[in-house]
């Protein structure tokens, strides 16, 4: 799977990098995905912060 985070829409509130670290990192105040594609082993925590994010600014694709 792949994911995006929309830099406009995220607020930088870290929920999905401290959930999923293997694959969000902050920058700044804005998550960045940090592999691609998400590994396997990593694809059930990047489902649950798709679903987590306050903002809905992570999509899958
Ligand atoms: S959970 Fe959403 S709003 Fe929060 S840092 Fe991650 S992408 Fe941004």
């Amino acid at each position: 799977m792949k994911v995006k985070v929309d830099a406009d829409t995220c607020t930088g509130c870290g929920l999905c990098t401290d959930s999923c670290p293997d694959v969000f990192v902050l920058d700044g105040e804005v998550a960045k995905v940090k592999v691609d594609p998400v590994p396997t082993s990593a694809g059930e925590c990047a489902q649950q912060a798709i679903q987590d994010c306050p903002v809905n600014a992570i999509t899958e694709g």
